[in-house]
């Protein structure tokens, strides 16, 4: 599978600093931020450093550092969120996952009970 990396796309932008965000957590490899619309009353988004468009390209080609950066972020927001009842981890990937930003990104939302969603 070809993946092309889209340098326009708006998490393109907020990693460049060209628009602002509101950061929950930040490191080498990746930035955690909270989502403009929030779902929920914990609605943050992980998105790693590198060009990756979605979950299984990150997974097809980030390196072994930058993997575990990007899950060392996810256990920094669980922890800075205070989810200790849980939480939903999404990462919607292209079309029939309604993917809106081409950049990979995980979901993490929680803070309250949520409710079933299958599909
Ligand atoms: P998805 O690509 O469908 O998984 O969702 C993209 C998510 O990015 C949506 O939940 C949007 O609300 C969120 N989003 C879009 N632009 C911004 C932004 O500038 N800051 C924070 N979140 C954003």
């Amino acid at each position: 599978m070809q993946f092309d990396y889209d340098d326009q796309n708006i998490f393109a932008k907020i990693l460049r600093g060209e628009i602002p965000n509101s950061t929950v957590f930040e490191s080498e490899h990746a930035l955690a931020f909270h989502d403009i619309q929030p779902q929920a009353q914990v609605h943050v988004l992980v998105i790693p450093k590198g060009p990756y468009v979605s979950l299984d390209h990150f997974a097809r080609d980030a390196s072994a550092e930058e993997q575990a950066g990007f899950m060392a972020a996810v256990a920094e927001v669980c922890r800075i969120t205070g989810v200790v009842d849980g939480f939903r981890a999404i990462a919607n990937t292209r079309t029939h996952g309604v993917q809106d930003v081409p950049h990979f990104h995980l979901h993490i939302i929680g803070g309250q009970q949520l409710g079933r969603m299958l599909p």
